[in-house]
C-alpha cells in the first residue's frame, strides 16, 4: 500500500488502516468542533525571573472531545495542519485571547501560531483585524512560532515578519534549543524573544553538560540581544538556575499549570506566594 501519499511503498499492515481510519475520524471530530466553537483556550502564567510577578500569559488551545475526552494539542494540531483546519483553529485561538486580554491590562500575551497559518495570504490582514476589533495595542502580543518553518521557507517568511513588524506584534522563537539554530539565521530574523525548550530545562540536575548547554544556549540569545523566556520550569533549582544564565522570564508548572481565565483574574487579584 501506498504510506499516506508520502510516496513510499510498504508492507501491508492493517494497523496502518485502523490509525488512517482513527486520524480520519479525529479530523472529522476536529472539523466539527472547530465550526460549533468548541475549541478553548486556557492560559499559562509567564513570571518576571527576578521579581516572580506575573508578566505574561500564553495562550494555549483545548480540544474536549465529545464523547472521548480531552485530546492534546500535540495530537490535534498536526492533524489541523494536515486537514487544513489550522487557519481556523487558529483565528479562533487568536481572538478567543485577544478579547480576554482586554480584560488583563498590563499583561502581555503569548499565542502560538502554526506554519500553515503563515502562509496564507489573508492571515496578516485578519491579524491586523483583531487589534482593530478588540482595540489591543500590537505590542502586548507575541506570536510564537518554531524554527522549521524560518529554516525551510527563509524568503516568504522574511516578507510576513516584516508586515507583522508593521502591525507592530512581537514574533517569539518558540523551542529554541531543541534544533539546529544557526547564529546566522537568529540574527537575520531579528527575533523579539526566544524561549527555551523545556527539554533544554528539564536536563538540568542531569550532570554538569547539562547547565553548560543551557548557558551557552541563553548566551547566544543574549549575544543578540533577544530577551530569553524559559519554558517548562518545575522546581526551584531549575528557576535558580535560570534566572542566573540570564533568563528574564520563566514559565512553567512551578508558577502555575495552563488554567481558566477564571484562575489568571484570581491570581491577578492574589498574586502567588513562592
Ligand atoms: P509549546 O508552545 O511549546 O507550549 C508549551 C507546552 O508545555 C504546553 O503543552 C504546556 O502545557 C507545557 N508545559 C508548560 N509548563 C510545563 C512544565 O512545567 N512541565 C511540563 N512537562 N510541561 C509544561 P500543551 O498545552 O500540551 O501544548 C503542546 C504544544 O501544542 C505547544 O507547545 C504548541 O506547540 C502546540 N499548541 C498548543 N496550543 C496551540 C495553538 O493554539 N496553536 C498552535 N499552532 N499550536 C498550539
Ligand atoms: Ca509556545
Ligand atoms: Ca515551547
Ligand atoms: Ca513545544
Amino acid at each position: 500500500s501506498k504510506d499516506g501519499g508520502r510516496g513510499r511503498w510498504t508492507a501491508y499492515h492493517p494497523q496502518m488502516d485502523e490509525e488512517r481510519e482513527t486520524r480520519n475520524q479525529l479530523a472529522l471530530d476536529l472539523r466539527s468542533a472547530i465550526e460549533n466553537d468548541e475549541i478553548t483556550v486556557v492560559y499559562q502564567p509567564v513570571v518576571d525571573s527576578a521579581t516572580f510577578e506575573l508578566v505574561s500569559i500564553e495562550a494555549l488551545a483545548r480540544w474536549n472531545r465529545r464523547g472521548h475526552g480531552p485530546v492534546s494539542p500535540e495530537i490535534f494540531i498536526p492533524i489541523a495542519e494536515t486537514s487544513g483546519l489550522i487557519d481556523r483553529l487558529g483565528l479562533s485561538v487568536l481572538s478567543q485571547s485577544l478579547t480576554q486580554l482586554t480584560s488583563w491590562p498590563g499583561l502581555k500575551l503569548s499565542v502560538n501560531i502554526s506554519p500553515g497559518q503563515f502562509r496564507d495570504p489573508a492571515f496578516t490582514g485578519h491579524v491586523a483585524d483583531l487589534f482593530r476589533r478588540t482595540g489591543i495595542e500590537p505590542h502586548r502580543v507575541v506570536l510564537e512560532m518554531t524554527e522549521t518553518y524560518f529554516i525551510q521557507n527563509a524568503e516568504r517568511a522574511r516578507t510576513v515578519l516584516e508586515r507583522l513588524r508593521k502591525i507592530g506584534v512581537q514574533i517569539a522563537l518558540d523551542d529554541f534549543g531543541a534544533g539546529f539554530s544557526s547564529v546566522g539565521y537568529l540574527r537575520q530574523f531579528g527575533f523579539d524573544r526566544m524561549k527555551i525548550d523545556k527539554s533544554l530545562v528539564q536536563s538540568l540536575g542531569q550532570g554538569h553538560k547539562a547547565i553548560e548547554m543551557l548557558q551557552a544556549t541563553v548566551a547566544l540569545a543574549r549575544s543578540l540581544d533577544v530577551p530569553v523566556t524559559a519554558e517548562g520550569v518545575e522546581t526551584d533549582q531549575q528557576a535558580v538556575n535560570l534566572r542566573l544564565a540570564g533568563c528574564d522570564q520563566l514559565q512553567g508548572y512551578l508558577f502555575g499549570r495552563p488554567c481558566s481565565a477564571a484562575d489568571i483574574d484570581a491570581l491577578r487579584l492574589r498574586p502567588m506566594e513562592l
